[in-house]
């Protein structure tokens, strides 16, 4: 088992740990060329992209608004265990 030091999560492999950190550094290096969309995975990015051609399927009605894929289980929701320090004002 390989453990985040971050958000103490567990990873079965070591390149999994290593696609995790991405979630912390906020890196999302794979890029949809049609609608810009950031993804962290290649294969997430792939999957996002497949859902393009198939909603379009060559017609050109272009009514299909792509939704964000967040289906991925070793990623998760962004919404991580990030600490939001404010300052008290004094
Ligand atoms: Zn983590
Ligand atoms: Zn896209």
């Amino acid at each position: 088992m390989y453990c985040c030091g971050i958000c103490s999560k567990q990873l079965s492999s070591n390149s999994s740990l290593d696609r995790h950190m991405l979630v912390h550094s906020g890196e999302r290096p794979f890029r949809c060329h049609i609608c810009g969309t950031h993804f962290t995975t290649n294969g997430n990015m792939h999957r996002h992209i497949r859902g393009h051609y198939r909603n379009g399927g060559g017609g050109g009605t272009g009514g299909g608004s792509p939704t964000s894929d967040t289906g991925d289980s070793d990623i998760g929701s962004d919404e991580g265990p990030h600490l939001t320090l404010q300052e008290a004002p004094r």
